[in-house]
């Protein structure tokens, strides 16, 4: 019964357990799944938001190529080039200036006492002449009279770095976020131009053969709007630079996926989260039906094996350990129950009470252990010799009783005799044992209306009594006025 209660519990704790991994592992794909769908969202914005970046990047090429070649050209020429690419958005304005000649150098140096001078917040201000042009953005007066006010990227000190970086690895570098001159928040990316031909393989070749830059721009906002064009209104899209976020929701999202946008040397992250998390509900049932039908096995097995127990218990309690035959207060209730059935049939019935001759020499001779054995194998050979409805017990020592309900005193007699004559008959089997016999006594209950468990219990103690006086393996009947009996056939 333990093992199977310990079967039970493992099955139970199986069940219980299997069904909360089974619970994690739907989980766990949803979820992967989800990911799967969020990353890509965001991969797709990103790809979004990186085609109108490189749209913008792209038309640089048509201005550094004006660029290159400028200077090539008078002022004729110069309107005729740059009004397609003004046109088309290549250009966001150009003016034709001059090149500064050495005599006109030299002049502006006598004049000033200082070299030409370059544009800043604070005015103009004498300067080391640059040789090279930087993007100038110009606020042109639409009614075209005023003249036009620039503004030298260049001298700004949060765009120089970028140009300087441009023209040192030879390749487009972009802003971080800047205030555009119009159009609100934005990028600005450089492109340097270098004089056509003219070696670009080191950082010193690429510093002598600069001759300006193309600037491009575009507003944070277009890029947002075409990032988040590919996602539905619902998911929530950051885009961020380095810990910074610059559209978006603030702070941490929870739970995201992003996807890198690159914007000529520089990379953006945009992130991306789905409101639509896989629900927990069908794992969560999952788990619930699997630790409820846990709980409900387990009960099942705490109350059978309750059940067992208490079975058990009252087995130990009715039973004889050593022969399994029933112990003397299971014998009385039966012989009580037999007694009163008797009295409602009308019938009578018989206790036989046997005792072993002489069993102590048994111990005696061949130990305690092969006493035991023979005590077994007595109780063997009453179970052979007696019917199912017969009450076999074990009063204790070498002492047993036998019930025999619904038979008469004749019949009792000669089963009392069979009994004995098996058990002088029975061979012991232990090694060197003789065979053991035994003294009988029978009385009848149900003749007379009030004899009393007790009473019968004497009868047949005394007939049994008057068997071994009698010279022991033998039957006696008791008799109220006699004890009857023979001693049995020996
Ligand atoms: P008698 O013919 O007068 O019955 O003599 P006896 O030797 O059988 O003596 P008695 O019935 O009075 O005593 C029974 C003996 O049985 C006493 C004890 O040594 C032995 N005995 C009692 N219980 C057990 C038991 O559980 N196992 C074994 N091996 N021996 C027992
Ligand atoms: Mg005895």
């Amino acid at each position: 019964m333990r093992l199977r209660f310990w079967i039970g519990l493992t099955a139970v704790l199986l069940i219980a357990a299997g069904s909360v991994v089974a619970a994690l592992l739907v989980h766990a794909n949803d979820e992967a799944k989800f990911h799967e769908m969020q990353q890509d969202e965001a991969t797709r914005s990103a790809h979004q938001a990186e085609a109108v970046a490189a749209l913008s990047i792209g038309q640089l090429s048509s201005a550094s190529a004006f660029f290159q070649a400028e200077g090539t050209f008078n002022r004729h020429e110069f309107g005729v080039i740059a009004k397609p690419l003004l046109e088309e958005g290549a250009l966001s304005g150009a003016a034709f200036i001059p090149r500064v000649t050495n005599a006109q150098r030299a002049g502006f140096e006598r004049r000033y006492g200082a070299p030409i001078f370059e544009s800043g917040p604070s005015g103009p201000h004498p300067a080391r002449i640059r040789p090279v042009y930087y993007p100038i953005a110009y606020a042109v007066s639409s009614l075209g009279s005023a003249a036009p006010v620039g503004f030298d990227l260049g001298a700004d000190p949060s765009r120089a770095p970028y140009l300087r970086r441009a023209r040192d690895r030879g390749k487009a570098a972009a802003t971080g976020p800047v205030r555009l001159l119009i159009g609100g928040l934005g990028i600005n990316v450089y492109r340097p131009v270098y004089r056509d031909g003219a070696p670009t393989a080191t950082v010193a070749q690429r510093r002598a053969a600069l001759v300006g830059f193309a600037a491009g721009a575009f507003r944070i906002h277009d890029l947002a709007t075409a990032a988040l064009s590919t996602v539905p209104h619902s998911i929530a899209v950051q885009l961020r630079l380095g810990r910074g976020v610059l559209v978006g929701a603030q702070g941490q999202l929870d739970d995201p996926d992003s996807a890198p946008i690159h914007i000529a040397d520089r990379t953006w992250l945009l992130i991306v989260r789905d409101p639509n998390r896989p629900d927990v509900g069908l794992p969560l049932a999952l788990a619930v039906v699997g630790i409820s039908l846990a709980a409900l096995l387990g009960s099942l097995i705490f109350v059978w094996s309750r059940k067992e127990r208490i079975d058990e218990l009252q087995r130990e309690a009715s039973e004889d350990p050593l022969t399994g035959l029933k112990n003397r207060r299971r014998f009385e209730e039966d012989l009580q129950l037999a007694m009163a059935r008797a009295r409602r049939e009308r019938t009578t019935g018989a206790l036989l009470m046997l005792d072993l001759d002489y069993f102590k020499q048994v111990n005696d001779t061949h130990g305690h252990p092969a006493g035991d054995r023979l005590i077994r194998e007595v109780a063997e050979v009453l179970r052979r010799r007696t019917r199912e409805s017969d009450t076999l017990a074990r009063l204790g020592g070498d002492e047993f009783a036998v019930v025999l309900p619904r038979c008469t005193t004749e019949e009792a007699q000669l089963t009392a005799e069979a009994i004995a004559r098996a058990i002088r008959d029975h061979q012991p089997e232990s090694d060197g044992a003789e065979p053991v016999t035994a003294s009988v006594g029978v009385a009848v209950f149900g003749d007379h209306p009030r004899t009393s468990i007790a009473s019968v219990v004497s009868e047949a103690d005394t007939a049994m009594y008057a068997a071994k006086d009698g010279g022991r393996d033998g039957v006696r009947v008791f008799d109220p006025l006699a004890i009857r009996g023979d001693a049995s056939s020996n």
